[in-house]
């Protein structure tokens, strides 16, 4: 169980990385009620990360806590990214950029390919607009190395104009800042979970660039605390999403001399509900989204929680989690984009 020196220590190492407060912590921790038959043997808690405050929220707003800290106690005085067009790191980065006076530049990949006005204009294309972003467009979606070398130039050229650039990375780097989130993160439901007497048999949490996953488990293991955790897959399959998680992990113990703490049968990866693929949802997805929305009155995104309910509900009916008696379920935001999927979800 949780070891509370271990846990006071880990506190206090997060406090010395640089970090600027960005969002509204912690978030609600609350049971869901009725999307599980009455007979079900298990029972589901949210997280509500989509709460967590900034910009329509989500669980990039604890990542930027310590990448933004980061540019600030650099002196930088402009920020950039790269990611898909209905991203929700780069709306966030957006309204942190607004909040804090930063300028900001954002560059949007077309990873899935479509001509639907919602998904090009609407959603968190709309917000990045109205919190003041500059964009620029990738045509490619699946070249992680080019549009950072693009990003790069975009970077040299506002150097060039006297601007003091920091790139907030998405793809894999020496120091995933943004895992540092989740580390803390996981203090947070630590804390909370004690307070309402609940011991979770399991975490459940999507599972993309790894920065959330990692970040919770490492948390976790360097509280002492071993609790299982399943990855829900939103953007690769299992054999390839596996050793992401284990590099984010080993580059955190290494941030937070924290020695070995996750342990290779602690990294636990599903990809069931990923086809047919980012971005996409399958009819069970749907279903997903439908019962949350009919049954509890909470909104997921076809892209991330959409799926990670998804997966949670798929294999509670394949009972391949009836040993797991109580599930927290890491509700991680992506709202907006449901504006972007009018047609799909008008009709579920
Ligand atoms: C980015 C994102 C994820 C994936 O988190 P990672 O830290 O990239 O693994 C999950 N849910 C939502 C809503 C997101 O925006």
């Amino acid at each position: 169980m949780l070891d509370l020196d271990k846990k006071a220590a880990l506190a206090s190492k997060l406090q010395k990385k640089p970090w600027v407060s960005l969002g509204h912590f912690p978030t609600p921790l609350e049971p869901l009620t009725r999307i599980l038959p009455e007979a079900s043997g298990n029972n589901l808690f949210l997280k509500r990360d989509d709460c967590s405050g900034l910009g329509l929220g989500g669980n990039k707003v604890r990542q930027l806590e310590y990448y933004l800290g980061d540019a600030l106690a650099m002196g930088c005085d402009t920020v950039l990214s790269t990611g898909a067009v209905q991203s929700n790191y780069m709306r966030t980065l957006a309204a942190a950029s607004a909040k804090l006076g930063l300028e900001c530049h954002v560059q949007l990949e077309s990873r899935v390919s479509t001509e639907d006005p919602d998904y090009l204009y609407s959603g968190n294309v709309l917000l990045n607009k109205m919190f003041g972003a500059n964009l620029y467009s990738y045509a490619e979606g699946e070249d992680e190395c080019g549009a950072d070398a693009e990003l790069a130039k975009i970077a040299e050229r506002l150097e060039q104009k006297g601007r003091k650039p920091y790139i907030v990375p998405l793809a894999p780097v020496d120091e995933p800042k943004g895992a540092l989130g989740y580390v803390s993160a996981a203090v947070e439901l630590a804390a909370q979970c004690q307070q309402i007497e609940l011991q979770p048999d399991l975490i459940v949490v999507p599972s993309g660039s790894s920065l959330t996953h990692a970040g919770l488990l490492t948390g976790c293991r360097a509280m002492g605390w071993q609790v299982p955790m399943l990855g829900a897959c939103v953007r690769r399959q299992a054999e390839l999403q596996r050793p992401r998680v284990v590099d984010t992990c080993e580059k955190l113990e290494v941030m937070l001399d924290l020695g070995k703490v996750v342990q290779p049968d602690d990294i636990w990866v599903n990809d069931i509900a990923l086809a047919p693929g980012y971005g996409r949802a399958s009819r069970a997805v749907l279903d997903a989204i439908s019962l949350m929305s009919k049954k509890e009155g909470i909104l997921v995104d076809p892209v991330y929680s959409g799926k990670t309910i998804s997966c949670t509900l798929q294999l509670l009916e394949n009972q391949a989690l009836d040993n797991f008696r109580n599930i927290v379920l890491i509700h991680t935001g992506g709202t907006p984009a449901i504006f972007a999927y009018r047609e799909q979800l008008s009709s579920i």
